[in-house]
């Protein structure tokens, strides 16, 4: 028997169950489909970003943090330590409990929302119908006035390094190490590479990134990806560009290591690890989501095709979140699931593309929003430039965290905010600030004007605002563009 729905979602990551919760928010009856179960086959929640990516990630970063704190920063503080050990499992078990208390939050929400949370791999038929086969084989089929897919993403696999789970892994394996490699190499420098190269360094690994462009973070912002490259190699991350891994071997017997082969503009190398994290991209998941009679169109990079409004070809058929177009990040799936589920019911709600922030969460973090410098002479727009660097900001120096800077670009003619670029500590809440006043379409001058509490590291974004009229009061500025 079909059972029927206003609205059927298939994944519950980010962008599916907040499009889920949403629904029901708004009085659809709404079902949510997951593959990811537990071992009692049940349903959990929460997708890439709860499970394996966004909040695993950070509960690692957060502890290496402290404890490279304890060991590197400490001192100058007049605080000592008789004796700092890891104990690298503990660690570990601490990010599971989080992600176990976040997962089971979503499965509160869904019941307080009194969604149909249903475990099992769904498949979109015609006619908004949606085939569900669950772990032990069993199908059902659901059909919902709506559906939205929103099945995310997976990790890229190269065929130089296939990964093992142990020795060769990808972000999921980097997550779960149970001891600190001594020697880690990282293929892709990216946001991924970065994070988690981040982690093992500061915990003791000597770690190498192998990244196949010749440029560090080419999206980033030139003068904050330049900034951003020093800091990093500066905590002993030895990042390699123009690297091109051609192959790797992993030794027989108990403590295996892995030989990798890469070529850079010196000819061919060779290295050896005790671990490899592969972090090279994601790639959406429509493996097997939709039947060939589905009538939902895939573009030539494997995304489904939606317009702006996340709706397919297919009429009431939506998707959202890694599975389509534009940036892979949980907020970016968020607002759409937030979006669709709004249009569903009758409202004309947009997602603002041009303002999607951006964060790598290393220390200092990396974090922009809006254009760059070098996005805005490619387009021909004249445009003033403020910066401040942390090395002057009294609450910087007071954190002894003072490596990095803001900067803001504006535009010439009308003053108004067209990105704002930082290297920093907090960086990723500092960029947030300046993303809501451009939201609202905020000049410097507006920025400038407004009173920021003293001492903060938000006054850095404040001074940034001033100098790009030449205003700035703590440091000297230079001439007006
Ligand atoms: P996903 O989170 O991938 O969820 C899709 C869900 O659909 C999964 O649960 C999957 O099991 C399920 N599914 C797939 N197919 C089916 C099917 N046929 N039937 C039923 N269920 C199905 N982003 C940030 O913004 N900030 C960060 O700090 C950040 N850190 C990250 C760190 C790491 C290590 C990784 C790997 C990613 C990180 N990301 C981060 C990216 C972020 O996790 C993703 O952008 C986000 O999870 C995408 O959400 P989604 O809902 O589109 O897909
Ligand atoms: P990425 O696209 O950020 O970086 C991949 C890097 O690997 C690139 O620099 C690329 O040039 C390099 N590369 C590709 N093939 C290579 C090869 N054969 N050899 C060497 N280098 C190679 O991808 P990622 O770091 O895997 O992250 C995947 C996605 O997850 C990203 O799109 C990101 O948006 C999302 N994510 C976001 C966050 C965050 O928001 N803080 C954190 C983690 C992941």
């Amino acid at each position: 028997m079909t059972k029927k729905y206003d609205v059927v979602v298939i994944g519950s990551g980010p962008a599916g169950y907040v499009a889920a919760i949403r629904c029901a928010q708004l009085g659809m009856k709404t079902a949510c489909v997951e593959k990811w179960h537990n071992d009692k086959n049940e349903p959990v929640y929460g997708g890439t970003c709860l499970n394996v990516g966004c909040i695993p990630s950070k509960a690692l970063l957060d502890s290496s943090h402290k404890y490279a704190e304890a060991q590197k920063d400490f001192e100058v503080h007049g605080i000592s330590l008789q004796k700092l050990s890891i104990d690298v499992p503990a660690m570990i078990e601490r990010k599971a409990k989080i992600v176990g208390q976040l997962t089971g939050g979503v499965k509160q929400l869904f019941s307080a929302n009194k969604i149909d949370g249903i475990q099992g791999t769904g498949k979109l038929l015609s006619g908004n119908k949606v085939e569900v086969t669950a772990e032990d084989g069993k199908k059902s089929e659901l059909e919902g006035e709506h559906v939205i897919l929103a099945s995310g993403s997976v990790p890229i696999e190269i065929p130089p390094t296939p990964t093992d789970g142990e020795t060769i892994v990808d972000s999921t394996g980097a997550l779960e190490f149970q001891s600190v490699p001594k020697r880690l190499g990282v293929i892709g420098a990216g946001v991924i590479g970065l994070e988690l190269g981040s982690v093992w360094a500061r915990l003791g690994s000597e770690v190498t990134v192998l990244e196949a462009m010749d440029e560090f973070l080419p999206a980033v912002d030139k003068q904050i990806a330049k900034e951003s490259e020093k800091i990093l190699r500066k905590q002993g991350l030895d990042i390699r560009l123009g690297a091109k891994v051609t192959g790797s071997k992993v030794s027989k017997g108990k403590n295996k290591t892995v030989k990798v082969t890469y070529e850079d503009k010196d000819g061919d190398q060779e290295m050896t690890f005790d671990k490899l994290i592969v972090a090279v991209g994601r790639r959406p998941v429509t493996e097997g989501l939709l039947s060939d009679d589905s009538g939902v169109e895939l573009d030539d990079r494997g995304f489904i095709k939606v317009d702006d409004t996340c709706a397919t070809k297919v009429k009431n058929v939506w998707a959202a979140g890694d599975v389509v177009r534009g940036p892979m990040l949980a907020h970016k799936g968020m607002e759409e699931g937030v979006m669709v589920a709004d249009r569903i019911a009758g409202k004309k709600t947009q997602v603002n593309y041009d303002l999607v922030p951006f964060v790598i969460y290393t220390h200092p973090e990396i974090a922009w929003v809006g254009k760059t410098e070098q996005e805005l002479k490619e387009e021909g727009v004249e445009f003033n430039i403020g910066t401040f660097p942390f090395a002057v900001n009294g609450r910087a120096l007071a954190a002894n965290d003072k490596d990095g800077m803001v900067k803001m670009v504006v535009d010439a003619k009308s003053d108004r905010i067209l990105g704002c670029h930082i290297v920093g500590p907090s960086a990723a809440d500092l960029v947030q600030q300046v993303a809501i006043a451009m939201e609202f379409s905020s000049s410097a001058e507006d920025l400038g004007l407004t009173m920021f509490s003293h001492p903060t590291l938000s006054e850095a974004v404040h001074e940034a605002a001033l100098a790009a009229n030449g205003h700035a009061i703590h440091a000297v500025n230079r001439k007006k563009r």
